[in-house]
């Protein structure tokens, strides 16, 4: 069942009853929004574009109010704030300590100082831990260097800041299982995004859902393999307008990098999830590629049920 979170009556009463202070940081008892104990949390469904409505692409997977991200694009703390603040009380700032990394483009990546530092200003003491491709810690020790004086500031001044909660450890993984807890057994797979020598998707199993995302890829069998009839699918696309559209050397980068309607409809068959969600959406083909477009090109020829997500979205 998915709702948007800005219209859940329970959420909308419980703000009205929160002090300022209340709502600033501190965790308060979710409202029930769902019997089940996973929760999926759209925290940005945008891509390189500057929408100011779609942030850049951030998965909460909640489980127990315990939240594991998938990606960090621009925008994920806040957006996990307001998140918090709406209802979904696992998605507190302090709480965001463990995150996967599909690949490193940057519209995946930049929120990462965001999600290393934010949370420690405010109060994580726990160094975040990140699962990712290689080049993840390069990436990390570059963020950390880039930021020592703020660290510094922070650590040895009058703000008395915790010498723990800014430090990562960066795991750079292989294809395969990557992460277990009571929560969730997380597995990482090898997608096909253009030139990319590692883009992974990963498969969620958490006590009561199969959770499966695809991240950034041309259509790829792993998808196929690693949904097979899972409960969510979460996948990116483009519509065949867009690509209709397209100059020659835009369509070929497109179809090396990216997935088409008519590509994921016919994965989405293969694949068999219970529910299809579309994120990343992609619209190339200017004010005439909708998002009804999209969806409508998408249920021309898969017959399972679809959505296109938007920012704050809950399955
Ligand atoms: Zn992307
Ligand atoms: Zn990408």
């Amino acid at each position: 069942m998915n709702f948007r979170l800005g219209f859940t009556g329970s959420a909308i009463l419980l703000l009205g009853f929160l002090s300022p202070s209340a709502r600033a940081q501190t965790p308060t008892p979710a409202p029930t929004t769902s019997s089940s104990r996973t929760r999926v949390v759209l925290l940005g469904t945008g891509n390189p574009s500057a929408d100011p409505d779609r942030s850049g692409p951030s998965v909460a997977i909640v489980v127990n109010d315990t939240p594991y991200i998938v990606d960090c694009g621009p925008g994920v703390v806040r957006r996990a704030s307001a998140a918090f603040h709406k209802g979904v009380a696992g998605l507190a700032v302090q709480k965001l300590k463990t995150a996967f990394i599909t690949h490193l483009h940057s519209d995946h990546t930049l929120g990462y100082s965001d999600l290393i530092f934010t949370p420690w200003v405010l109060g994580r003491k726990d160094p975040l831990e990140v699962y990712g491709p290689t080049g993840l810690k390069a990436m990390t020790d570059h963020l950390l260097a880039a930021y020592s004086e703020d660290i510094d500031i922070r650590t040895n001044g009058l703000e008395q800041g915790n010498r723990t909660g800014y430090k990562v450890n960066a795991h750079e993984i292989k294809p395969g299982v990557v992460y277990k807890d009571d929560n969730v057994t997380v597995r990482a797979f090898l997608v096909h995004h253009g030139s990319w020598r590692e883009a992974y998707g990963y498969r969620f199993e958490t006590p009561d859902k199969v959770i499966v995302l695809s991240g950034d890829c041309a259509p790829s069998a792993s998808v196929i393999e690693n949904c097979d009839g899972c409960d969510v699918l979460l996948h990116e696309v483009y519509t065949q307008l867009g690509y209709d559209e397209s100059k020659p050397d835009w369509r070929k980068y497109i179809t090396n990098f990216h997935t088409s309607t008519k590509e994921l409809a016919e994965l989405a068959t293969k694949a068999k999830p219970k529910l299809l969600v579309l994120y990343h959406q992609m619209f190339f083909g200017g004010a005439k590629d909708t998002e009804e477009g999209m969806l409508k090109e998408i249920r021309d020829s898969y017959p399972g049920k679809v959505v296109s997500a938007h920012d704050l979205d809950v399955y």
